[in-house]
């Protein structure tokens, strides 16, 4: 039965029994976002770190079949990328919605690098596509030069979705003792 139009009081109290997110954005929403994108930014500093001081270091034994030629896809260096997605994983399951957001950007961060790095640099996938963009061209060119140094001293370009220019890697390499005989990555 038709009960004439709501009284402004009515009008506000209708009002204030909506969901809170059909009346104004939904602000966490979009910090989740920047958590999982500053997540992502910050792995690259994170993975740049570990490359250099602890896979050319103390983790040598394990990163070191990475640089050796090998048959087959998989080597003892997937071991890293195995922690990676277990830590992302774990995060993602385990954590609140904050630390969530940080596992999804850990776990994209292994996504693109398994991509970029395995399926574009080495070519470890059936399809072999090649770099023309001018980032992937720079990134493809600053990992041959990582791998073009031999054994895990000197070497150059530790990062991977930041790469130095190739005036500053030539420069890095003179100063380090230069080149090993050049050869395809492995
Ligand atoms: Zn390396
Ligand atoms: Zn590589």
């Amino acid at each position: 039965m038709y009960q004439g139009h709501p009284t402004l009081m009515q009008f506000k109290t209708n009002q204030a029994i909506l969901p809170q997110s059909l009346c104004k954005p939904h602000p966490p929403m979009i910090a989740h976002l920047l958590i999982f994108l500053c997540t992502l930014v910050a792995m690259e500093g994170v993975g740049t770190l570990a490359h250099k001081y602890i896979m050319h270091g103390p983790g040598w034994w394990l990163h070191r079949s990475h640089h050796e030629a090998h048959l087959g896809t998989l080597e003892a260096n997937d071991v890293y990328l195995l922690a990676l997605a277990l830590a992302a994983i774990g995060l993602m399951v385990l954590g609140d919605p904050v630390v969530q957001c940080i596992g999804a950007g850990a776990a994209a961060y292994g996504v693109i690098y398994v991509v970029f790095h395995d399926g574009l640099v080495h070519r470890h996938w059936p399809v072999r596509p090649s770099p023309r963009h001018p980032y992937l061209l720079r990134l493809y060119q600053a990992h041959l030069m990582h791998h073009a140094i031999k054994g895990r001293r000197n070497s150059v370009s530790f990062g991977f979705l930041y790469a130095p220019s190739q005036a500053t890697l030539n420069a890095q390499v003179q100063a380090s003792g230069g080149l090993a005989p050049p050869g395809e990555a492995v």
